[in-house]
Order: structure tokens, then sequence, then C-alpha cells
């Protein structure tokens, strides 16, 4: 066994190396200094403002695995997790809105694109354009494959027609990855990826959705009316939509896992301190057994959500299948934080109840976590097949 192989097993899963500590430490900055201050204004308002998703470009958190010949970090899939957890701990709604543009967006066309399409839109994905995923419709959800947004050959383009629902980031977005289906008797094997830019003939970005957490991070439905869409701009090949799709998804579905953590953690500092300053019966009531364990709790169950999200991570890297690992890390972390930020309020009585104190939001924002990127009962589905062996 060599040296490097054994140093790299004797290593804990949150020891971080120099780079990684580094980048982590930036963006905790970013987030502490550029978007804490805008939190609650971006909340009231359902708004990320121009200005702060120009700063996540500046920053390179835009373009985290884009090469760097593509003016991208050229960086890896874990360091992705990492900022989607620091910025999450402050703020969910910039969180999803740099885990879609890295785990989904930029992952897929580095994973499927051609070096043209590459070259073509990489540059403007690390710079200033922001990419959607767009698979979800108003009648195809956890059964995503019975789309039916329609693609059709029209000879030296394609015209899609249809609508997409709930896709994140659809008001800021430029570029959006659609799932269209060219032959719905083919099923899931008719599906295929374009590459969609928003001025393209035919395309509209609809109505935005009112939400109960996440309100600054855009949701929209897309709305496609014999779409043209140039040949070369088909993503993977034609009628392989839905492997991009699910494989894409397992990759993201650690992005929404490190964005539970980043939540439960933001969350549970606050309980912490709060714990220390109110006082009751003359004492803080950090001094009880009762917050104490309570605390010991989840202090816990952010540590399992975290091993669990790293080690998926951590597993994309090698090449190893992570499909199993993935859909635990995003099911626990999304259950964990659930728990923890309910807990958080209870931690904070009556004021925790209230909008002028910052943990109800986290309890509104933790929610979407056991949604979408699959819901919790797809999670189990697909954690079932594997230990069943039926995968
Ligand atoms: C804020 C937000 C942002 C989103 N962003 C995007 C995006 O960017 N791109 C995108 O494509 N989509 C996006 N989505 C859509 C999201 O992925 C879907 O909402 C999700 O997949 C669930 O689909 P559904 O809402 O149609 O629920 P349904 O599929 O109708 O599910 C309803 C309930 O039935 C359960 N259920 C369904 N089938 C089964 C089964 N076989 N066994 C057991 N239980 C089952 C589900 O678990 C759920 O509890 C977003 C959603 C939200 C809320």
């Amino acid at each position: 066994m060599s040296e490097t192989l054994t140093l790299h097993r004797s290593l804990p899963l949150s020891d971080l190396s120099e780079d990684e500590t580094m980048f982590r430490d930036q963006v905790r900055q970013f987030a502490e200094e550029r978007v804490r201050p805008l939190v609650s204004r971006m909340d009231k308002e359902a708004q990320i403002p121009r200005s702060l998703i120009d700063e996540c470009f500046q920053l390179g958190i835009m373009g985290i695995e884009i090469p760097e010949k593509h003016g991208g970090a050229g960086a890896t899939f874990f360091m992705s997790v990492l900022v989607v957890e620091e910025l999450a701990r402050v703020d969910a709604s910039v969180a999803v809105l740099v885990d879609v543009q890295n785990t989904l967006v930029n992952n897929a066309l580095l994973r499927w694109g051609t070096e043209e399409q590459m070259a073509r839109y990489f540059p403007k994905l690390a710079s200033k354009w922001v990419g959607a995923y767009a698979l979800s419709e108003a009648g195809s959800g956890s059964d995503a494959f019975a789309l039916t947004c329609r693609a059709e050959d029209k000879g030296d383009h394609f015209s899609l027609t249809g609508r997409k629902l709930w896709i994140t980031n659809a008001a800021e977005a430029d570029l959006f990855i659609v799932m269209a289906t060219l032959d719905p008797a083919k099923g899931y094997k008719g599906i295929t990826s374009f590459l969609v830019e928003r001025d393209f003939p035919g395309f509209e970005v609809g109505k935005r959705e009112d939400k109960l957490g996440i309100r600054a991070s855009s949701t929209c439905e897309l709305i496609l009316e014999s779409c043209r869409v140039p040949k070369q701009n088909v993503l993977g090949e034609v009628g392989k939509g839905y492997k991009i799709a699910i494989e894409t998804l397992n990759e993201g579905r650690i992005g929404i896992g490190a964005q539970m953590v980043g939540v439960a953690q933001g969350s549970f500092e606050h309980g912490v301190k709060y714990s220390q300053e109110r006082q009751q019966f003359g004492h803080p009531i950090a001094d009880f057994q009762g917050i104490q364990f309570l605390l010991a709790e989840l202090a816990t169950e952010i540590e399992a959500s975290r091993l669990l999200t790293y080690n998926a991570a951590r597993m994309q890297g090698t090449g190893a299948s992570f499909i199993k690992e993935a859909a635990m890390a995003k099911l626990f972390a999304s259950q964990a934080a659930e728990h923890v930020t309910s807990k958080v309020i209870e931690i904070y009585g009556g004021y925790g109840f209230s909008r002028e104190y910052p943990v109800e939001k986290y309890f509104r924002d933790q929610k979407v976590g056991q949604i979408y990127e699959g819901t919790t009962h797809m999670q189990l589905l697909v954690i079932a097949k594997q230990v069943l062996g039926k995968m």
C-alpha cells in the first residue's frame, strides 16, 4: 500500500486541504460581510440584488469547476459543496442560486457538453451569466420523465413547445438547460436536453412563485412557444436527456445536502448564543440541562449530516458510485435541518416565533430541502433500490 493511500485513508472526513480551507474561509468572510447585512431585506423583498450576484461572480463562486482556460476557478465538486454550506449558513437563497449554477448547470455542461459548447458558454457562466435547470412541469415532478414539453426536429433547428414549472434562478438566468421529448411514444428514451438562451425566439419566463421559504431565490414558470433552438445546442446525445437528468441530480443532491447542513448550522449558532444570553430563573437558560441536552443532540445531528454530505462529495471525486450516499446525505440532512431549525425556535421561546428575530427564517428556508431535487420519498426509493440490489 502506498504512503499516500495510507495517509488518505487515515484522514477524518471533515479534514480540509489547505486550498479547501482557504476557499471556505474566503466564502465565509463574504457571507458574513456582504450577504448577512442583506438577508432580512432580501427575504422581505423576495429578491437577490444583481450587485450581490455580480459579487458572487467576482469571487469566483459561480464557476467553481469551470476549467481555468474558460475563466473558471478550475476547482473541485467538493469545493462547491463547501461554498454552498457556507452560504446557506447565512442565507439559503443565495446558497441555492450558487448551488444550481455549479452542481447542476456547470456540472452538466462539463460532463456532457462538446468542446465548442464549453468554449461558447463557460466564459459567460464564469463571469456574468446565471444558469437554470428545467426538468419539472405542472404534471411531472417526482415522475419527471412523464414530462410533456415537446421538441420537434425542423431540419436545421429544433422547435420546443411546452411549459416548465418551479425553475430556480429563472428570473436571473441567461442560460437554461431544458429537458423536452422528441418522441413521447419512446417514453424516457425520447427525452433530450437542450441549451436554451433567454433571448431565443419563442422563449419566455413566466409567473414567479410566492413561496414559504428561500423567498429571495426566484422560482418561475418557463413558457416555450415554438422556441427555436439551434441544432448545435443539444446537450449530450439526442434521446439521452434522461441520463443527463438522473446523473446530474445525483450530484445535485449532495449540494442540497450541503445547503441543509449550512441552514442547520446557521440556525444552531443563533440557538447556542441566545441560550447563553437569555436569563430565566436567575440563570442563562444554557445552564438548564434540558437546554444543554437539546443542544448536544442538535450538534450531533448536524455533525452526522455534514459527514454524510462530505463523504458523498468526496466519493464523487473518486469516480466511485455514490448514488446511495448522495440520497442518504440529502435525506438525512434535510430531516435534521427541519428538526434543528424547529428546536432553535423553541430555544428562543416566543421571540423565535417573531419575524424580528432571525431563526424563523431558517425554519421556513429548510422545508424545501425535503422537496426539490427529489422528495424525501424519492430519496427513500433510491436508497431502498440500492439496499435491495434493484439498481
Ligand atoms: C422552491 C422550488 C424550487 C425548485 N426548483 C426546481 C428547478 O430548478 N428545476 C426543476 O426542474 N424543478 C425544480 N423544482 C421542482 C421540484 O423538483 C419538484 O417540486 C419535486 O420533484 C416534487 O415534484 P412535485 O412538486 O410535482 O410533487 P409530486 O411528485 O406530485 O409529489 C407529491 C407527493 O407525493 C409523493 N410521491 C410521489 N410519487 C411517489 C412514489 N412513487 N412513492 C411515494 N411517494 C410519492 C412525493 O414524495 C410528495 O410527497 C423546485 C421546487 C421547488 C418547491
